[in-house]
């Protein structure tokens, strides 16, 4: 920032600021997984090489995840006194302010002169020479009233006395809804450890090929640190080193998977056994599948069905590299009508069927935290008739006195107790099984079981997605329409 009123040419704008606020100015206009930021046609060289475009994005993406994560505390930090009108600024100048604002308050590192001197250039080229001199003089205004870095924003006053929704950064309903889901303490501090830390890299042992010391060793031999988790001792975490864990040879030889742990604890739930004949009704892009097959130690029967073309082939990829071409999981197109309705070599067939289905995905509010701001429980009804319809159709295809197990990375009431509520009603006999059978004591403390027999991961006791599921148990003799 200059002294006076112009701001000075304060040079290029970083590359992984460019690349940030472009990704901020789409936030609530793309689906969530398009929250990686790539380079564009036009975007100046990054310099560095393919490392440094790689370091350049790795940085925005931090910045944008970091932002999205606390927009609740950097915005009422930015309103406080009314120093800065919302309403009154567009969309680009509000989001390199706010990103400028999150920068002074989570990154101590971050110098304090380059800070302002880049937010008055990120404006400069959001909206010229005008939008500079704006955001020379916001930032003038606001720098000595905002809190320097984590230990000084812990400690300020107006952090404690902000409203839970602004201190939680989510929306009201958001919160109402963890609160319902996980009792009202217990759902503010699952939503405080999903917005504290950004979420971490877990990997699964591929227990076909190897085991967890092997999978360290071999990563460790190419520079790359893992550590195994005390719950779920087959679930390594990352923890840095020379390549990300995907670009790795043992990657590549299929000697683990990427998944996160509360992805890898609802599967082990599932108590999929040796020999077993499962149908994963929703697999794409195949974590779970993966799993599934593990647990029935590559034999019986496992089906994965996906709708989706483009991730059905993502998902015949993995499974290729993890156990080979031809290791005889059956990955078919999901077709409601012909798949569970009519053809009868689906119906009643299965020990277990697995239906992780499609859903609001509230419990990945900490690695795709767009998810927060994009008004999607506003628009949740066609979720819940689709969630109904697959549940449903999935239960012809258990076999008589068979499992099966509903799996939801959303852990609202809505999509879960009140899902397989209903679901009960209109099918007699199904009863509701403990959904921590197939669990080790040792991971059992991080889920919660509600009354209704949904159990929750809870990410604030161990370091994952908030993940939920039931566990049903066909009637011994069923009759469908
Ligand atoms: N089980 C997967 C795993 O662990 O990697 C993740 C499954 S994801 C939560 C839900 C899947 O349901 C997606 O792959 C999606 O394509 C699929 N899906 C979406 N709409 C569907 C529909 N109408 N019928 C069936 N499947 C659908």
């Amino acid at each position: 920032m200059s002294e006076g009123g112009t701001p000075q040419r304060g040079g290029a704008v970083s590359a992984s600021r460019r690349l940030a606020l472009r990704r901020l100015c789409a936030v609530g206009r793309t689906s969530p997984t398009a929250l990686v930021v790539e380079p564009a046609e036009g975007d100046p060289p990054v310099g560095g090489g393919a490392v440094g475009d790689r370091r350049a994005r790795a940085q925005a993406d931090a910045l944008v995840r970091g932002l999205l994560r606390r927009l609740g505390v950097v915005d009422a930090f930015l309103a406080r006194d009314n120093l800065f009108r919302f309403n009154d600024t567009p969309d680009p100048i509000k989001w390199v302010l706010r990103l400028a604002a999150y920068e002074w308050m989570y990154q101590a590192g971050a110098p304090d002169y380059a800070i302002g001197q880049q937010a008055v250039e990120l404006g400069r080229l959001a909206g010229g020479a005008g939008a500079a001199r704006f955001i020379n003089a916001m930032m003038r205004r606001l720098i000595p009233r905002l809190p320097r870095g984590p230990a000084a924003l812990a400690a300020d006053r107006y952090l404690a006395q902000m409203p839970e929704t602004a201190r939680l950064s989510v929306p009201p309903e958001v919160l109402r809804e963890f609160r319902e889901a996980y009792g009202a303490a217990e759902g503010e501090a699952v939503l405080a450890a999903l917005a504290e830390r950004p979420a971490p890299v877990w990997l699964r042992a591929n227990l076909l090929k190897s085991t967890p010391e092997e999978v360290v060793e071999a990563l460790r031999g190419e520079g790359v640190e893992a550590a195994a988790d005390e719950g779920l001792p087959w679930a390594l975490r990352w923890l840095g080193g020379e390549k990300l864990p995907w670009e790795t040879d043992a990657f590549a030889r299929g000697l683990f998977t990427i998944q996160d742990l509360g992805a890898m604890t609802a599967t082990l739930a599932t108590g999929a056994q040796t020999g077993e004949r499962v149908l994963d009704a929703c697999a794409a892009p195949g974590g779970k599948t993966g799993q599934l097959w593990e647990m029935i130690g590559g034999q019986g029967r496992l089906v994965a069905l996906e709708v989706d073309a483009e991730r059905r082939a993502v998902l015949a990829a993995t499974l290729a590299r993890l156990y080979g071409a031809g290791c005889g999981i059956e990955v078919v197109e999901f077709n409601e009508v012909a798949h569970f309705a009519v053809q009868p070599q689906y119906n009643q067939c299965f020990d277990l069927v697995v239906v992780d289905a499609p859903c609001q995905g509230l419990g990945l509010l900490r690695r795709h935290p767009e998810i927060r701001w994009d008004g999607r429980l506003g628009r949740r009804e066609p979720v819940l008739a689709l969630q109904r319809g697959l549940l449903a159709a999935a239960a012809r295809c258990v076999r008589p006195g068979g499992r099966l197990v509903w799996i939801t990375c959303s852990p609202t009431q809505a999509e879960n107790e009140a899902m397989l509520g209903e679901f009960r009603r209109g099918h007699e006999g199904w009863v509701l099984e403990d959904p921590l059978v197939g669990l080790p004591p040792s991971c059992r403390g991080r889920i919660q079981v509600s009354g209704e027999g949904v159990a929750r991961t809870r990410p604030d006791r161990a370091d994952m997605d908030g993940f939920a599921w039931g566990c049903l148990r066909a009637p011994d003799r069923q009759y469908f329409e």
